[in-house]
């Protein structure tokens, strides 16, 4: 007989997540999250602590680049997860190891200060990292870090501190990408977890006039039982809650350790391990 394979589904036995990642707290949040709220869909926003309030112009876009008022972060994202982008927005891989550390902690200390919640995520600002740039988001309890290199696939990253997203909504491929997604067979064993990652900055919608856009797509995605519409911080816990489970020699018992229900398919049915829990597969003959 051979190994039996074990395939982890999404909370409540979904099979594919959707999620979306915006820079910057710009002032253009304000809309997006309406249309987030009208589709019910979920999202992570990364924040500069040190800029809130700010009015900003910049030669290379045409709108307003401002930010959105400290005293309104904790209501506005309040339904969303709020995540570190740095306190000033540096280039992380061009300044000392220690200013980075400021940059970083600071920056997630202020936020949860705001929010009263634990901020786990990060995106790099402009992109950059360097070896040492990890080694600070390690150490300040940073879960998960994403970058701006499209993907144009469905995969989770090896390592969650360099989280490569699918596409940026400006991609030309962006709606074919949504077809595919839609169109992918949870029970091929090439689609473990499938993720739609898309990212991007809310002013661009202002900027490049196409706000019809970014409708489009949630109109596309939205809506599906079997999509799990998460923030990035939710689907790196619950990815991690399933590479924590221990199984016994035999794979006859998989116990769970975490306080994350976990789903998973098991003998072509869908298995609920809760937190604590240790399953018995007792038609289960041996490996
Ligand atoms: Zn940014």
């Amino acid at each position: 007989m051979p190994l039996r394979r074990d395939t982890p589904l999404f909370p409540q036995g979904k099979t594919k997540a959707f999620t979306l990642s915006y820079d910057d707290g710009v002032v253009q949040d304000r809309h997006f999250i309406e249309l987030l709220k009208k589709y019910g869909l979920q999202a992570t926003f990364n924040l500069n602590s040190g800029r809130f309030d700010s009015e900003e112009h910049y030669s290379h876009i045409r709108v307003n680049h401002s930010r959105v008022s400290k005293s309104e972060v904790k209501e506005l994202y309040g339904p969303f997860e709020v995540s570190g982008h740095t306190t000033s927005h540096p280039d992380l891989a061009r300044i000392p190891m220690g200013a980075a550390a400021w940059e970083v902690c600071e920056d997630k200390k202020v936020l949860e200060d705001i929010t009263g919640k634990l901020v786990s995520g990060f995106a790099y600002p402009f992109g950059t990292w360097n070896p040492e740039t990890l080694k600070v988001l390690e150490a300040a309890g940073i879960r998960y870090a994403r970058t701006v290199k499209s993907t144009h696939n469905f995969r989770l990253p090896e390592n969650f501190l360099l989280w490569d997203p699918c596409c940026h909504h400006d991609d030309p491929q962006l709606m074919e990408l949504a077809d595919k997604f839609l169109a992918l067979d949870p029970n091929s064993e090439k689609n473990v977890l499938p993720v739609f990652y898309v990212w991007g900055h809310t002013y661009e919608f202002d900027d490049h006039e196409n706000w019809d856009r970014i409708e489009s797509l949630f109109q596309k995605i939205s809506g599906y039982e079997e999509i799990w519409y998460a923030t990035n911080g939710q689907i790196e816990e619950y990815v991690s809650a399933v590479k924590a489970l221990r199984y016994s020699s035999d794979a006859s018992r998989i116990y769970n350790p975490t306080a994350i229900t976990v789903w998973m398919k098991v003998l072509e049915q869908t298995a609920v391990i809760r937190p604590g829990e240790t399953i018995c597969l007792e038609n289960y003959k041996g490996n």
